[in-house]
C-alpha cells in the first residue's frame, strides 16, 4: 500500500510578483541555498527570460544549451534540461532570452498555460526524489506566470519593504483567484516574505505593519533585511550562504527556510 498520509513528489513554489526588483530571484536562490544545507534537495526552475537565477547558481550563457524554453516550447525531455550546479543536492533549469518569446510562439497551443505543469509531472520526476521546486516568475503576469501558477502548490510572495510596497499584491491575488477557478483549485499561498527590510527606516516598519494588519498570519515572520553581501552574493554566481555563511541574510535566509518547513510540517499533521 503506498502511504497516503504524505503528497508524493516535491512541494512546488512559484516565487512571484509582478513587480520587478522586490527580491524574487534572490529569494529563490537563497531559499533553495538554506533549504538543501537543512538536508532536503531542491530543483530550481529558471522562468524569467532575464535568466538572473541560471547566472546566480554559477550557469554560464555559454553552458546553456538546453533551457527552460526547450523544457515548454520543444518538450525537451526534464532529464536533459536539468543542470548540476556547484551546491550538492542544488539542481536548476536554466533560462535564456529565448523564453521571451514564449507567449507569442504558444498562441496557438491548447495546453499553452499547462506546459510546465505537465513537465514537471513526467514520470522521470519520481526518480529525482525532489523536497521541493522553487519557480522563479519573470516580473509580470504573463503567461509564464500562469504556468507556474498553475503547475505549482503554493505561490510565495516577497514583498519589498519601500512605498507602493502593497500596491499590485491586491492584483496578484485576483490573479491567484482566476487560477484556482479555472486550472488549479488546489493552489495555496505559501506566504508573503518582507525583503529588503530595513529596521532603522520608518518606512520599511509602516510597509511591515500595513503588510501584517492587511495579510495577517500570510506574512512570515522572518524578515529579510537589506544586507549588502545578499546583493554582492551573484557577481561571484553564489547565494549569499555560501558567499558569507554568517552574514545576515545568509541568516535571515536559514530562519525563512526553518520557517517554511514548519508551515509544512503543520500541514502534514
Ligand atoms: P527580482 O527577481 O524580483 O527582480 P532580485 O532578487 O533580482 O529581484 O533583486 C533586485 C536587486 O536587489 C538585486 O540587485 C539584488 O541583488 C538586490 N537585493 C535583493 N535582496 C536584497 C537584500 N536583502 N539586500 C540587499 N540587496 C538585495
Ligand atoms: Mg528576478
Amino acid at each position: 500500500m503506498p502511504d497516503l498520509s504524505r503528497p508524493s513528489g516535491p512541494r512546488i513554489i512559484a516565487i512571484a510578483n509582478q513587480k520587478g526588483g522586490v527580491g524574487k530571484t534572490t529569494t529563490t536562490i537563497n531559499l533553495a541555498a538554506a533549504l538543501v544545507e537543512s538536508g532536503l534537495r531542491v530543483l530550481v526552475v529558471d522562468l524569467d527570460p532575464q535568466g538572473n537565477a541560471s547566472t546566480g547558481l554559477g550557469i554560464e550563457i555559454s553552458d546553456r544549451n538546453l533551457t527552460t524554453y526547450d523544457l515548454l516550447i520543444g518538450e525537451t525531455p526534464l532529464k536533459d534540461v536539468i543542470r548540476t550546479t556547484g551546491i550538492e543536492g542544488l539542481c536548476i533549469v536554466p533560462a535564456t532570452v529565448d523564453l521571451s518569446s514564449a507567449d507569442i510562439e504558444l498562441i496557438a497551443n491548447e495546453r499553452r498555460s499547462f506546459l510546465l505543469h505537465d513537465a514537471l509531472r513526467q514520470t522521470d520526476m519520481d526518480e529525482y526524489d525532489w523536497d521541493y521546486v522553487l519557480i522563479d516568475c519573470p516580473p509580470s503576469l504573463n503567461l509564464l506566470t500562469v504556468n507556474a501558477m498553475i503547475a505549482a502548490h503554493s505561490v510565495l510572495i516577497p514583498l519589498q519593504s519601500e512605498f507602493f510596497a502593497l500596491e499590485g499584491v491586491s492584483q496578484l491575488m485576483m490573479t491567484i483567484r482566476d487560477v484556482r477557478q479555472t486550472a488549479n483549485s488546489e493552489l495555496r499561498i505559501e506566504g508573503i516574505v518582507l525583503t529588503m527590510y530595513d529596521k532603522r527606516n520608518n518606512l520599511s516598519q509602516q510597509v511591515e505593519q500595513d503588510a501584517r494588519d492587511n495579510l495577517g498570519d500570510l506574512v512570515f515572520e522572518t524578515k529579510i533585511p537589506r544586507n549588502v553581501r545578499v546583493s554582492e552574493a551573484p557577481s561571484y554566481a553564489l547565494p549569499v550562504l555560501q558567499y558569507d555563511p554568517n552574514s545576515q541574510g545568509a541568516q535571515a535566509y536559514r530562519s525563512l527556510a526553518v520557517e517554511l518547513i514548519r508551515r509544512h510540517q503543520r500541514l502534514a499533521a
